[in-house]
C-alpha cells in the first residue's frame, strides 16, 4: 500500500479494468455455476443492510427479526414452521455447522468419542471439509444405478459410532434426490442424525411441486430428517453469501454455541463471528417480492429450458448420462473426453464444468439463462462434433 491514497476516479478506473476480466451470469455465457445474477430488489435489499452484524444482534433488531421471519419461511417451505436456524455464508457453513451439530449431540447423548458420518460419494466436497475440521471418519455410500444413493450400501456403513447420515436433495453434479425416505426410516428407528443437504434445489423442489411435479419426500415432513441446508444464493436469486440451515430442534443449536462474553448475545453457535446481516434483508426481501408464485415461475422456466437442452443434446450426436431430474444436464460424446469437448466450448466462449462421476460436461440451467442462449449453444455444440 501506497504511503498517499489516488483519486476516487482513478480507483474506480483501475476497477473497471480488474471488472473487464470477469466473467457475467447476464451475458448467459457461464453454464457451470450454481450461482445466477441476483435479482435487483434483493441487491437493494442486501445494500441498505451493509452495516448491521448478526454477530452482534443486540445491536441489530430489526435485522434479527428478519432473520427470524427468513427461518420460519424457509421451515414452511420446508414442511416445518418452527425451525429454529440461521442465515450464513453458503452451502459449505450450512453443511459443517450440521456436522457439528450431529457430533456434539451424539457426544452428549451417546458419549460417542470417536464419530463417523456417512454420505452419499455424490456428496458436496464440503463434507470432506467438515470431516476434516471436526476429526470425523467420512464414510463414502455407493450409488445406485440412477446415481443415487444405495440403501444397502448405507446399511453396511452403519456402525454404533455414526453419528450422522446425510441424503442430498439435489446432488451437485447430477441434480439427483437421494432416497431421503427411506434414510429418515432407518436413522430414525435408530436415533442417528439425518441431514438434508438440499443447498441447491431446496429453492426449487417445492415449487416444482406445487405446479404438478412430483418429487421424493426430502424434508421435514419426514420425521428423520434434523437439519436442512438450503441456499438463497443459488436458486433463491440472492446476492452471494447466502446460505441457509434449519434445525428441526433448538437443542441442536444449543449442542454447540459457546459463550460470547462481550457482545450482546450471551451465547453463539454459528461458525463466523461477524456476520452480514445484507444477506438476511435481501433474503426477506426476496421471499416477500417474489412469493411462491414467483418462485414457481423461475424454477418452472429453468426446467422448461432444461428439456430444451438435454432433447437439443440428444439431436446433436451426444449422450445424456442420466435423465434430468433438475435443471443440470450432463452428457458425454463417443469419440471426444469432457475435457476436449470444454476446451472446444471456451474457444467458443461458452463456460462449463466437467462432473467427476461419471466424468462428463455439466449444464446447470440457472436462472440467467434465456432461450436464445440455450440455442445459440447448440449450434456451437453441433459444430463442434460435426468440425
Ligand atoms: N451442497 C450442495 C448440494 C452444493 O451443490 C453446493 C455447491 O454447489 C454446496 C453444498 C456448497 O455451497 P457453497 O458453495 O455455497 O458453500
Amino acid at each position: 500500500m501506497e504511503d498517499k491514497g489516488i483519486s476516487k476516479k482513478e480507483v474506480f478506473d483501475d476497477l473497471k479494468e480488474f471488472k473487464k476480466q470477469d466473467m457475467n451470469y447476464r451475458s448467459g455465457r457461464i453454464l457451470g455455476s450454481m450461482c445466477t445474477c441476483p435479482h435487483p430488489v434483493g441487491v437493494e435489499a442486501y445494500t441498505m443492510f451493509l452495516e448491521s452484524n448478526l454477530g452482534d444482534p443486540g445491536l441489530f433488531k430489526g435485522t434479527k427479526a428478519m432473520e427470524d421471519d427468513v427461518i420460519t419461511m424457509l421451515g414452511e417451505l420446508l414442511g416445518k414452521r418452527d425451525v429454529c436456524g440461521h442465515i450464513i455464508t453458503g452451502g459449505t457453513e450450512a453443511n459443517i455447522m450440521a456436522m457439528r451439530a450431529a457430533r456434539n449431540s451424539a457426544r452428549i447423548l451417546k458419549g460417542i468419542r470417536d464419530p463417523e458420518i456417512i454420505v452419499p460419494k455424490s456428496a458436496h466436497f464440503s463434507f470432506k471439509k467438515a470431516a476434516d475440521m471436526l476429526c470425523l471418519k467420512l464414510r463414502e455410500a455407493d450409488l445406485d444405478e440412477n446415481y443415487c444413493m444405495d440403501m444397502d450400501s448405507v446399511k453396511e456403513l452403519l456402525t454404533d459410532k455414526t453419528v450422522a447420515v446425510v441424503g442430498v436433495a439435489g446432488t451437485t453434479e447430477l441434480g439427483k434426490v437421494d432416497p431421503i425416505e427411506e434414510l429418515s426410516k432407518i436413522c430414525y428407528k435408530k436415533n442417528i442424525y439425518l441431514h438434508v443437504d438440499a443447498a441447491f434445489a431446496g429453492f426449487s423442489i417445492p415449487f416444482l411441486n406445487e405446479m404438478g411435479y412430483n418429487f421424493p419426500k426430502f424434508d421435514f415432513n419426514l420425521p428423520g430428517v434434523c437439519s436442512i441446508t438450503i441456499d438463497p444464493h443459488k436458486m433463491g436469486l440472492a446476492p452471494i453469501p447466502t446460505g441457509g440451515i434449519l434445525f428441526r430442534e433448538k437443542r441442536y443449536l444449543k449442542a454447540m454455541s459457546v459463550e460470547t462474553p462481550y457482545l450482546t448475545e450471551d451465547r453463539q453457535s454459528t461458525i463466523v463471528g461477524t456476520r452480514t446481516g445484507a444477506s438476511t434483508a435481501a433474503t426477506w426481501a426476496l421471499m416477500k417480492y417474489m412469493g411462491r408464485e414467483g418462485y414457481r415461475k423461475v424454477a418452472g422456466k429453468c426446467m422448461e429450458l432444461t428439456g430444451t437442452l438435454a432433447q437439443g443434446i440428444r439431436e446433436s450426436g451426444f449422450k445424456l448420462v442420466t435423465e434430468p431430474q433438475l435443471n443440470i444436464v450432463a452428457f458425454q460424446s463417443g469419440n471426444m473426453s469432457p475435457d476436449e469437448i470444454a476446451d472446444l466450448l471456451k474457444e467458443k466462449g461458452w463456460a462449463v464444468s466437467i462432473a467427476s462421476y461419471p466424468r462428463a460436461i455439466r449444464i446447470i440451467v440457472m436462472p440467467h439463462l434465456k432461450e436464445e442462449h440455450i440455442k445459440t449453444f447448440l449450434m456451437d455444440l453441433k459444430d463442434i462434433n460435426h468440425g
